[in-house]
């Protein structure tokens, strides 16, 4: 097939006809920078830190905020990037070498912070002692207590993720068949509880971008990244909804963006469920929690 624009072979070819390499990544481009001025994720006041991974979104969402902020001509100094190695050799570690040599290489401050370092464990170690939990669960967890605690520490205003559109679907359905109300009224791309002064506000660039339009963007774009999966994701609910959604999206093209469609129209109907004044302070660490003690301490409480 030929790119719609011109007569260059297509790369990708989308509901509405092909893309050359060219024009492909001038469509991507134009969607992240359209996303983020269309939902006000950064404005010129802002600190904002990008939650990595080495991955191809956190590495795509680096690459692209940092040129929205030379479009802008925003203050290099207001953007960091924050990773958290959750401890899984053969996966995380690579990933955290190539997220140093790109950081240098675009100029761009990287934070490491660990769960060895704030829990005293690692997942490889932590999963062993959890018989009746995924690893997921645990590493999701900790590695939001410690994005929002880090980041919030190094005063930013806005924290970076590399959600996309497909995840943003999943985590639709995931709370929906789970009937997690309050959950599902806190997506969007601009996520999270808001407006309290110990969260930091989560911000999705990639909203609108597809996984497989991110995918073929860091290829065309050579980014040093490692395409395997981390040995853990097979375990998880997610990874059955993904597959689930994958099929879904083959047989019927734009079920992903239907669904998320749907969530932005019904979101403003959903309101802002959980209230801000009902969050309370872990006892034992002092973090914002919605029980007596937060998640992560209990966790750390059960591996003991
Ligand atoms: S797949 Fe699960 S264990 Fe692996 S990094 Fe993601 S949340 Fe952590
Ligand atoms: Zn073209
Ligand atoms: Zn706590």
């Amino acid at each position: 097939m030929k790119c719609l624009k011109c007569s260059q072979d297509a790369v990708i070819i989308g509901q509405h006809g092909g893309l050359c390499k060219t024009h492909f990544i001038t469509y991507f481009e134009n969607k992240v920078i359209k996303t983020i001025n269309k939902y006000k994720l950064i404005s010129r006041e802002d600190k904002v830190c990008i939650a990595a991974s080495g991955g191809k979104d956190s590495m795509t969402a680096i690459y692209l905020v940092k040129k929205y902020f030379n479009l802008k001509k925003l203050n290099p100094q207001n953007l960091f990037v924050l990773t958290v190695d959750e401890g899984i050799k053969g996966y995380r570690d690579i990933n955290i070498k190539n997220l140093e040599k790109f950081c240098k290489k675009h100029d761009v401050k990287l934070i490491k912070a660990s769960f060895k370092k704030e829990f005293g464990t690692s997942i490889d170690k932590a999963h062993l002692k959890i018989n009746n939990q995924k690893p997921c669960n645990i590493c999701g967890t900790w590695r939001r207590y410690i994005l929002n605690k880090e980041s919030r520490k190094y005063k930013a205003t806005k924290l970076v993720t590399g959600h996309n559109l497909d995840d943003e679907a999943q985590s639709t359905l995931m709370n929906i068949f789970k009937a997690n109300n309050d959950l599902l009224a806190r997506l969007g791309p601009i996520s999270g509880t808001q407006d309290h002064k110990l969260f930091v506000q989560r911000i999705k660039p990639l909203y609108l971008c597809l996984e497989k339009e991110t995918r073929l963007y860091t290829y065309l774009k050579n980014f040093p990244i490692i395409y395997s999966e981390c040995p853990y994701s097979q375990t998880s609910y997610r990874s059955d909804m993904k597959t689930m959604l994958n099929n879904f999206e083959y047989q019927y093209p734009g079920t992903k963006q239907g669904i998320v469609k749907s969530l932005l129209a019904l979101l403003p109907l959903l309101g802002q469920k959980k209230e801000v004044s009902s969050i309370k302070l872990c006892q034992i660490c002092g973090e914002p929690a919605n029980q007596p003690i937060c998640k992560a301490c209990k966790q750390i409480d059960n591996l003991k």
